[in-house]
């Protein structure tokens, strides 16, 4: 039997509301039940918007909600605190070397495009095509000869690194995965389009580190919210394309606001920093982001 191996992967550009303890208590609890482990990462890879100090706040913020992570479960009221962490930023070249297989097989392509030619290209399509995040990235540079590639380089101008889906699912045939609330899915990573893996500011993205992470610390279960619901059909065939056995997928609901909102970092009334500065105990905390002793 596999151990089971849950994880918390927050990115530190705020501080750490209501939601993320749900998260976290979700994967946490998950691994309680199923006397596994669960580790904490730090999704970092965002320059402009990540800050040791969120990193530091939300690491605390967690030990004092009472959880552990990297080792073998561990009691929200004994073992308060910490463990190994992994940092994304640490790892750049884990994810260069992931991108460089890709990049071999022939399913990558460079994206020259700015924002504002995506945007115009979409206005001049007309209906394009919309996925659940949005319009689809056009494809403009998708079919770029090798020398227009290799003249743009040249002069100087930047360019991400864009996953060629058709071509990918060509190589992969049909996939599925598993989530334990919604069942059995059939990936259709085609509803993200050709999604970013490497980004002109840092080399890589959301889906390549994740993806990559989850396989190198053998999580078998991720559990994260359901807005990255149809991510997982992306990382679905990144697995495929390198090679990396499935992890099992439960995806939670969101906590909502009382006026029916998703939680996020601006509403600064519901992160744990308040709820502790005006005196909430730990296990009332847990019990407000749905896990009550
Ligand atoms: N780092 C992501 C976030 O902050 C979560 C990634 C995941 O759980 O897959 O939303």
């Amino acid at each position: 039997m596999t151990d089971l191996v849950t994880r918390f992967a927050p990115s530190p550009t705020g501080h750490l509301h209501l939601g993320h303890a749900h998260s976290a208590l979700f994967g946490w609890t998950a691994a309680q039940r199923g006397g596994g482990r669960f580790l904490l990462r730090i999704e970092d890879i965002d320059p402009n918007r990540c800050r040791p100090a969120f990193e530091r706040d939300l690491i605390e913020d967690l030990a004092w909600l009472g959880l552990s992570w990297g080792d073998p479960g561990g009691d929200p009221g004994d073992a308060p605190g910490g463990g190994p962490v992994r940092r994304q930023s640490d790892h750049f070249d884990d994810y260069r070397a992931a991108l460089a297989r890709l990049r071999e097989a022939g399913v990558v392509y460079p994206c020259f495009c700015t924002r504002k030619d995506i945007a115009a290209e979409i206005g001049r399509a007309g209906a394009a095509p919309h996925g659940p995040d949005g319009p689809l990235y056009p494809g403009t540079c998708r079919h770029l000869s090798e020398d227009i590639r290799a003249a743009r380089i040249a002069a100087g101008e930047t360019w991400a690194m864009r996953l060629d889906v058709a071509e990918a699912m060509r190589r992969t045939g049909p996939l599925r995965w598993h989530d334990r609330g919604r069942g059995w899915q059939t990936a259709t990573p085609e509803q993200l389009g050709d999604v970013v893996l490497a980004r002109k500011d840092t080399p890589t993205s959301y889906h390549l580190s994740v993806t990559l992470d989850d396989h190198l610390q053998r999580v078998t279960l991720v559990t994260r919210g359901e807005d990255l619901f149809f991510a997982t059909h992306t990382h679905r065939l990144l697995q495929a394309l390198l090679g990396f056995e499935p992890p099992d997928y439960h995806h939670h609901g969101l906590l909502r606001n009382a006026a029916g909102e998703r939680l996020a970092k601006r509403d600064r009334a519901q992160s744990l920093r308040s709820l502790r500065a005006e005196g909430a105990e730990p296990a009332a905390v847990r019990a407000l982001a749905g896990f009550p002793d």
